[in-house]
């Protein structure tokens, strides 16, 4: 057996300082997320996680692709 480290970096940073540390205090569909660097506002946190899942799907999608090519095919 081994194990299979896969890096899926998340790429959701600040448009004006391009700081990738956000902040949010409660983590609710509707809770505005700031940067913490500059302080400037991202988004809500249901933009933002949303945002980061369709990064990470897409990623897994592609490094599936390239590991199993034609074999694999997504429903
Ligand atoms: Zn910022």
């Amino acid at each position: 057996m081994s194990n299979t480290n896969v890096d899926i970096p998340v790429e959701i940073h600040c448009a004006k300082c391009g700081e990738k540390s956000l902040s949010t205090e409660t983590m609710q569909d509707d809770s505005p997320v700031t940067c913490s660097n500059c302080g400037a506002r991202i988004g809500c946190w249901g933009d933002v996680k949303k945002a980061a899942l369709q990064s990470v799907a897409k990623q897994i999608k592609k490094k599936l692709k390239d590991d199993f090519g034609d074999a694999f095919r997504p429903q």
